[in-house]
């Protein structure tokens, strides 16, 4: 019967793999998604029925598990809004992480329960490793990605009241950061000592949630996306240290994929952001969270100028953000990049910021559900140099990933890469207003006497647009 279990496991492995590579390209990536489901769904039929050969699976349990899992899993799906997804992977980060810490300190119990089930030697040692390290990291993960979900959203309310998600990291916290992982070690120590008493494991389950928070809590503004991917890659760590605890391959397996796919995402944020991870998590680049104070005033132009002016471009850059995805406007993008083209024979692409939006690939899938060719949706790194010969760079609810302070080296946004839209010969950036984007900075670029400000809601001003251009 073994012999089926470790097939099962490697079929739903495989599974995971062949998923894994197909999510990397955005016109392969639903068939991914669809492999990596079917995977977990033979990974739980497999586990389930070795629990039934091995002596009866607890089936109330199992089932009440499943059928409250789908039912908030499907409530959560079809509720969230678009732009709440991020906030809804951080949470979901979190709980991953939570879930395999609590199996682990399901396995350490039983030892209080029953010491003669105690491994000896060797597997104890690796035993109670693998314990701490997944309570150190799902614990982490878990009040970590809860700071990064209130961080994302912006603040948290208590009884009507809006109370702004705090930035704060005196440099003395680093000290207190590696202080507390020592304690950890210590404890995993005492713990492969004195195997039977569960205050070791309480200590490390405090020690770590303390951890989290306080990891989480000086990274803001614009280095949010290397904490989110991160806390994915650790949710995954612990869910193989699990693996490790209660001898399942699959969760290795499938908790290192996560775990390394993850970093891979964290190192690909990094270099976006032009900061090594060491750097956002012990020097606390994201600032005092304090927003800018507007001072400076600009004259908003309307639709019709905006169409007149783009009946001469031969070129246009259209340089989506975050601002295009609360106002749902892709498929007016599109419609709009679709009549210049045909109308006046324009040249158009897509400029992509890896950080834009809130979430990584954000971009990519707004357009792509718009259906926005692969081939029109041009890198960061590879479309900057295409600006100084381009008319007119369309900016529609980007604002960070625009933001000339980040060449000056000082504040929130210093040393990140930025779309060089300023280096268009016009510039038209549709927003509500002038205000500061998530890291809180004033962006130069509103004021720049090329700059068209057309302020409104991203849909509705893409349609005046639309409209303005259909009338020329
Ligand atoms: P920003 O968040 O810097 O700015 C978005 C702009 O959109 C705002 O200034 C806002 O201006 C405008 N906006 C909001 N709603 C609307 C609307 N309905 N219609 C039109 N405009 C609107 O956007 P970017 O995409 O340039 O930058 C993303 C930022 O988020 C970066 O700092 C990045 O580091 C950070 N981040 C990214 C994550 C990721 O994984 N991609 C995760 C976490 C953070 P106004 O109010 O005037 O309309």
């Amino acid at each position: 019967m073994e012999d089926w279990v470790s097939i099962g496991y490697l079929i739903s492995a495989a599974l995971f793999i062949f998923g894994l590579k197909k999510l990397g390209h955005p016109r392969t990536a639903p068939y991914g998604n669809q492999l990596g489901a079917m995977g977990m769904l033979v990974a739980v039929i497999t586990t389930v029925v070795s629990m039934q050969l091995a002596g009866g699976a607890e089936w109330i349990l199992i089932g009440a598990g499943l059928v409250t899992g789908s039912l908030i899993g499907y409530w959560l799906a079809v509720k969230v809004e678009m732009t709440g997804m991020p906030e809804l992977v951080a949470m979901f980060n979190g709980f991953g992480g939570a879930a395999s810490a609590l199996v682990a300190l399901s396995e350490i119990w039983k030892y209080l329960e029953d010491s003669s089930t105690v491994p000896e030697g060797l597997k104890l040692t690796v035993t109670m490793i693998a314990a701490g390290l997944s309570a150190l990291v799902g614990w982490m993960t878990l009040t970590g990605s809860m700071l990064a979900m209130y961080k994302l959203k912006g603040g948290i309310s208590v009884f009507g009241k809006w109370i702004k998600t705090p930035t704060w990291g005196p440099s003395w916290l680093n000290g207190v950061k590696i202080l507390l992982l020592v304690a950890v070690g210590v404890l995993i120590y005492y713990s492969i000592c004195e195997p039977t008493n569960t205050d070791y494991m309480w200590g490390i389950i405090g020690i770590s949630c303390l951890l989290g928070i306080i990891l989480v809590l000086p990274i803001g503004g614009a280095d949010m996306p290397v904490v989110v991917s991160l806390l994915n890659s650790l949710s995954g760590i612990a869910a193989a240290f699990t693996g490790f605890i209660i001898g399942n391959s699959v969760l290795i397996i499938a908790g290192s994929l996560v775990g390394a796919s993850g970093l891979i995402l964290t190192f690909i944020m990094c270099k976006a952001m032009n900061r090594t991870l060491l750097d956002v998590l012990f020097k606390s680049f994201g600032g005092s969270g304090e927003k800018a104070s507007l001072t400076r005033t600009k004259v908003g132009s309307d639709a019709d100028e905006v169409a007149m002016m783009i009946d001469g471009a031969q070129k246009v850059i259209i340089v989506p953000g975050y601002g295009m995805a609360v106002s749902q406007c892709q498929h007016q993008v599109k419609e709009f990049a679709d009549l210049i083209k045909e109308k006046f024979d324009t040249e158009v692409k897509y400029a992509i910021h890896p950080v834009a939006g809130r979430m990584p690939g954000h971009m990519n899938v707004l357009l792509a559900e718009a259906n926005v060719p692969y081939e029109q949706l041009i890198e960061m790194d590879e479309i900057n140099s295409e600006f100084p010969d381009c008319d007119v760079a369309v900016i529609i609810g980007a604002n960070d990933t625009t933001n000339p302070a980040a060449r000056s080296g000082e504040g929130p946004l210093a040393g990140m890469p930025i779309i060089d839209a300023d280096m268009a010969r016009t510039v038209v950036i549709i927003k509500r207003s002038l205000s500061v984007g998530y890291a809180g900075v004033d962006n130069d670029l509103f004021y720049m006497d090329k700059t068209m400000m057309l302020f409104g809601d991203g849909k509705a001003m893409m349609s005046q647009l639309n409209t303005a251009i259909k009338e020329i």
